[in-house]
């Protein structure tokens, strides 16, 4: 199949979080199955030209924006094995140093960079005569290419046989823009109702997206349901149900290259399933960096971006609890986010210097030592669209203690003492006191030593490879083409 993927950031050419671990994975397993995969990505100032070995190719490219014409320049690497990458230029729109903000401060013409990246990648592929059978878009950012395919090119013979699939990896981010972006958009004023792209008095490029795309894909089933509930859906709940004929759920896969406790160079230890030995190596290595004592009682762990969405707050207020509570227990936590989030955490810490380590930051290297080196790993989510950390800590032997929410809850499987089935622990609702309880419980099945060791060859057992996402992915391609036949 021909497909263009079109994305706002792709490692390991631009990231700031999960869209590029995804805008890499899913290209590269679509090209090994055979797929002729185009990824598109604006040329950021921090692509570096050089490193990716970047051509100039075709000619400039008119790209159409308001009522007027800009220029671009399209760029080309098979950086990626397998996947033809096409970076649109645009120094004015992108040649600045962050993607979309300027420490934290979004650029104030993010509605007119992303319009005109959505226009461009369309003209791209007219001028390099590719026909897709699908375009893959992803995220407010590129949610506009479906509503442009039905409006500015629904006469356009390239696009004879192209459907649109729109990926939303977190409804929380909708690019919601004032009525003054309507002229860059140049569509007729009609669309501008409530049923199409207005959101109280707003212009909503994510709901432009679910509206004109021929499928919507979020990254787990349960997510694709938990939208369509108020409490998930960001004031899009109403529109959620409305599409839900086309809306589908497919869960993210894990890199086992660089998630793999057997193979991984970032820890001390390696292990497997049949050789334990080394978690505890890590584990004492673990105690050791956080500067907590060294014994066995049952370490839990965290990394997280310290945010409402995460529940960071509802964790803290359980570990208040915990920690006066029950002696044998140790926590570490990697995190970067929202100061007052910090300053709780460090002041729990002045309170139990040996059995609570924090560290603030972005650090890779500590993150995967915490996860080969705990006991337990935490995720009180308020949402969870997919979550990777659960799946990288089932690879670990690391047992999780999630909200059952989102991904969490499609991938984590509820601890069965008699049937001795399940891969973790879950709990319902979003409250201090329940999480309280699914940890006592934790606690109390860390101490049954055969048991444990069950619980963590079944976290062991659990596998959510691309290979595997992929063939869902494919799945659909095919039934959309379908439907257009
Ligand atoms: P989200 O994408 O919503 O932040 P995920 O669980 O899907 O949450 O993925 C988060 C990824 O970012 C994981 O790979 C996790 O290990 C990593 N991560 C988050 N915070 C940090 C940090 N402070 N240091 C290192 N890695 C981090």
């Amino acid at each position: 199949m021909n497909i263009a993927f079109i994305t706002s950031e792709a490692y390991p050419f631009a990231k700031t979080g999960g869209l590029a671990d995804y805008s890499y994975s899913l290209p590269k397993a679509l090209a090994k199955r055979g797929h002729t995969v185009h990824l598109f990505l604006p040329r950021y100032y921090c692509i570096d030209k050089y490193r990716f070995q970047c051509t100039l190719i075709g000619k400039p490219l008119a790209v159409p924006i308001g009522s007027g014409i800009r220029w671009a320049g399209i760029y080309y690497t098979d950086y990626i094995e397998g996947v033809h990458t096409y970076f649109i230029e645009h120094d004015d729109y992108y040649g600045r140093d962050g993607l979309y903000d300027n420490n934290g401060i979004s650029y104030h013409d993010n509605a007119e960079r992303f319009i005109y990246f959505c226009r461009g990648c369309l003209e791209a592929l007219i001028q390099l005569e590719i026909a897709p059978e699908i375009i893959h878009c992803n995220d407010w950012q590129t949610a506009l290419i479906a509503l442009f395919l039905k409006i500015h090119y629904k006469d356009n013979a390239n696009f004879n046989n192209t459907r649109s699939l729109l990926t939303i990896h977190n409804v929380g981010y909708q690019g919601v823009f004032g009525k003054e972006v309507l002229h860059l958009l140049q569509i007729p004023d009609t669309l501008y109702n409530p049923s199409n792209i207005e959101f109280y008095n707003n212009v909503n490029f994510l709901k432009a997206g679910i509206v004109y795309a021929d499928c919507i894909t979020t990254v787990s089933k349960k997510y694709a349901r938990e939208i369509q509930e108020n409490e998930y859906g960001y004031d899009l709940s109403e529109i959620f149900k409305a599409h839900s004929n086309k809306l589908f759920g497919i869960l993210n896969g894990v890199d086992y290259e660089h998630w793999n406790p057997e193979k991984d160079e970032l820890i001390p230890y390696n292990y497997s399933i049949n050789k334990l030995s080394g978690k505890s190596k890590c584990k004492k290595a673990l105690q050791e960096f956080y500067a907590l004592k060294k014994n066995n009682f049952p370490v839990i762990g965290c990394i997280s971006r310290l945010t409402y969405q995460k529940g960071i707050d509802i964790l803290i207020n359980t570990l208040d609890w915990l920690f006066f509570d029950e002696q044998e227990v140790q926590f570490v936590i990697l995190g970067s986010g929202e100061q007052w989030l910090i300053d709780r955490f460090e002041s729990l810490r002045a309170m139990f210097p040996d059995r609570i380590g924090v560290w603030w930051g972005y650090n890779e290297k500590l993150a995967h030592l915490i996860e080969a080196g705990s006991d337990f790993f935490v995720m009180p989510s308020r949402y969870e669209p997919s979550g990777l950390n659960q799946m990288y800590s089932l690879a670990y032997g690391t047992i999780p203690i999630v909200r059952a929410t989102g991904g969490l809850d499609d991938s984590i499987e509820q601890f069965d003492e008699k049937l001795k089935t399940g891969n973790g622990f879950k709990y319902i609702n979003n409250d201090s006191a329940e999480l309280y309880t699914i940890i006592r419980y934790a606690l109390r099945v860390y101490k049954n030593k055969l048991m444990m060791k069950k619980l963590i060859e079944n976290a062991m057992f659990f596998r959510r490879s691309w290979d595997d996402a992929v063939k869902e992915y494919e799945e659909l391609y095919t039934n959309i083409k379908k439907s257009n036949e």
